[in-house]
């Protein structure tokens, strides 16, 4: 692998940061936080993302992979990777849905039609997708899932329960895996859909997470009746659809630059705490640490890499496993990131806000959030079977 940005990559990375850090200058304080709370967490987060997504639309930055034909550069997936970790970094909000998941999916098995359509609402910030794939029980056994979509004639109607559904009160329209022959079992019968959420027979019901944020949601589907022709893709081709939407930015370059951000100003805080008459910076339990924390960070940044490098030349069975392994070790550094902050900050490392909660009660918020994330986009034990099958050849059970 060539580690080395080309000139023109390098460049593009120095407009992208000056992009991003003159963007951040007015986020509002929510965005000292995690990025994804704060976007669909609170109002003010939802209306700067949503002035970010027109300044794009303007730019063309977010949509750069995609081709000439729909608004894109065609650039590569490199050029992609630095930009999403330049905003990662600066802790600027995308639309991983639309731009990170549905766009290329449509992209790739979606008729002429629905590019027109779906990809330039995206494109444009229009619509805002969430991912209806979850249900109570169907999450890591996602192909055992019951929310059917009955073909009625030129529509389709559908029923059933969605689950864990991150910022379906914020989005209006969902990207749905649903059971489209009822009589089928697991990833048979199964197809994709494109659902406007306003349309009647669909609620919204918040989920509060420990922390009190509403993220999460059910979305429960009572009749609801769509055209026929927002189904992507074939009947029964839902599973082939869905895997394919799994397989796109699944390098989590994001993750190791949002780390990187937390663990600057934890250095920065370490720095100017003093405890027992010294920096908390000249302690060797806090120094020894914090170097294991930095260099597990810099290795996922270069895992990361190789995994979009490896799915650049076309190599997805080695990227499949490999972004297993980078999604593992950026949870589990997060989580001990966390741990670790909280746990030198002593009793005020609980405190969530206020003038005397450190970092401004961004590490304990972290705390709670980690646990989250651990599971969200397929839990840690499966993304260790995954390891064991694919990577190590193991047989699959
Ligand atoms: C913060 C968050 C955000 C999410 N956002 C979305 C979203 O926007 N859209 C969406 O559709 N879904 C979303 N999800 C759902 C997520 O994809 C599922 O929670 C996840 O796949 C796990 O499924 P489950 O909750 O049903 O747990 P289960 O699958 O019931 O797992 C329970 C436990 O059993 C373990 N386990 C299960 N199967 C195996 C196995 N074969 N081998 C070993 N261990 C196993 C799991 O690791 C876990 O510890 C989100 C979840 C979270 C927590």
């Amino acid at each position: 692998m060539d580690f080395n940005f080309s000139d023109s990559q390098r460049e593009l990375k120095t407009e992208l940061d000056d992009f991003f850090a003159k963007a951040m200058r007015d986020a509002p304080p929510e965005y000292l936080g995690d990025t994804l709370e704060a976007t669909f967490g609170s109002d003010s987060g939802w209306e700067f993302y949503k002035g970010l997504k027109k300044r794009f639309a303007e730019t063309g930055h977010h949509i750069m992979a995609w081709p000439a034909e729909y608004g894109g550069r065609g650039a590569t997936i490199i050029e992609q990777l630095i930009f999403e970790e330049t905003a990662a970094y600066h802790g600027a909000p995308l639309d991983r849905f639309g731009v990170g998941m549905f766009g290329p999916t449509v992209l790739l098995y979606g008729d002429e039609d629905q590019k027109k359509v779906i990809l330039s609402k995206i494109a444009s910030g229009e619509w805002q997708y969430c991912q209806g794939w979850s249900e109570p029980n169907a999450g890591s056994d996602l192909a055992g899932l019951k929310t059917t979509a009955v073909r009625d004639g030129d529509h389709y109607v559908i029923n059933g329960q969605k689950i864990w559904t991150t910022g379906a009160h914020r989005a209006d329209h969902v990207f749905l895996l649903a059971r489209s022959d009822p009589g089928s079992r697991r990833s048979a019968g199964l197809a994709v859909f494109n659902v406007d959420l306003c349309l009647p027979g669909v609620e919204v019901r918040p989920i509060r997470y420990m922390n009190g944020v509403h993220l999460y949601n059910e979305v429960f589907f009572t009749d609801v009746r769509i055209p026929a022709s927002e189904r992507i893709g074939g009947e029964g081709e839902g599973w082939k659809l869905t895997r394919a939407t799994m397989n796109f930015e699944r390098s989590g370059v994001g993750r190791f630059a949002a780390a990187r951000r937390q663990l600057e100003r934890f250095i920065a805080y370490l720095k100017s705490t003093r405890r027992n008459g010294r920096p908390l910076a000249e302690d060797p339990l806090a120094r020894r640490k914090l170097a294991r924390l930095w260099t597990d960070m810099e290795v996922g940044r270069a895992l990361a890499y190789r995994v979009g490098w490896e799915q650049h030349k076309g190599n997805q069975v080695f990227s499949a496993a490999a972004a297993s392994e980078a999604k593992i070790l950026g949870s589990e550094l997060g989580q001990r990131l966390a741990n670790f902050a909280t746990e030198i900050m002593g009793l005020y490392g609980q405190l969530e806000a206020g003038p005397r909660a450190p970092l401004g009660g961004t590490m304990a918020d972290a705390y709670q959030l980690c646990m989250g994330f651990n599971i969200a986009g397929g839990s840690l034990e499966v993304q260790r079977n995954i390891i064991a099958w694919v990577g190590v050849g193991l047989p699959r059970v």
